[in-house]
Order: C-alpha cells, then structure tokens, then sequence
C-alpha cells in the first residue's frame, strides 16, 4: 500500500467506488470518468506502479488480474460482443494514476486501429 495513491485508497475502502467485482488478489471498480459504457478498471491490490515495475516476484498478479478481466467481461455483458483491454504504462502513454491496472472497454462497435 503507498499512502498517497487513490487506487490503495479505494482498496483500503477510503474512497468510494462502484465495484463490479473483487477477490483476495484485484478488485474492479467502474472509472469515474468512461470513456464507454462499458469502462470498469481491474486494479491488483499490491501496490505496483505500471508494468515497468514488475519482477519475478510480483508478475504473478498478472495471472488473477487476466482472470479478473474476463470475470469482468461477463458481468458487465461484453464478453460475446467483444471488449478492449488498455494498460496506459508511464506518463508518455497516458498513465495518470500510478498504480498498475487495466481499463476494461466495452459497449460500443470499436474500430480496429488503436490510435
Ligand atoms: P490512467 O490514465 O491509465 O492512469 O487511468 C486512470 C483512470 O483512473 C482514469 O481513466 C480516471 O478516470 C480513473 N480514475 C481516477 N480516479 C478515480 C476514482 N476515484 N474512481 C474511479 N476511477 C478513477
Ligand atoms: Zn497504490
């Protein structure tokens, strides 16, 4: 846990947040500002800052977190209809929050190019 990160925070229940699941290793909550109708966050409760920071120790997360994803998919009723899974990593790439997580996009016909 970092003491002035908003994820650990939401974690820690001191932020509100409408949650959409939760187990041992993530929790996923609905962004506060979509960006579809679909845009839920699948965040690991470790602390760890972007992908860059993971190691050989923590990498492990990322097996609950992919599991966590597509949980996800199926509450919020995109995984037929297909979804975008976006992990922004540094500030270059657009990451604001530094906390690892993976926006969860569904809802909407996508186009197939990313930019
Ligand atoms: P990123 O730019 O990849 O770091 O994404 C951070 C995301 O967190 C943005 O899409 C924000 O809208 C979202 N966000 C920031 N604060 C909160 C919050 N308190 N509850 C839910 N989502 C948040
Ligand atoms: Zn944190």
């Amino acid at each position: 846990m970092a003491d002035n990160c908003i994820f650990c925070k939401i974690i820690k229940g001191e932020i509100p947040s409408t949650k959409v699941y939760e187990d041992e290793d993530i929790i996923a909550f609905k962004d506060i500002n979509p960006a579809a109708p679909v845009h839920v966050l699948v965040v690991p409760k470790q602390h760890i800052e972007s992908l860059e920071e993971l190691d050989e120790e923590n990498i492990k997360v990322v097996v609950p977190a992919h599991r966590a994803i597509k949980k996800v998919a199926e509450i919020t009723g995109v995984a037929d209809q297909g979804y975008r899974v976006i992990v922004n990593c540094g500030e270059g790439a657009g990451q604001t929050v530094m906390h690892l997580h993976y926006h969860v996009l569904g809802g909407v016909k996508m186009g197939e190019k990313i930019l």
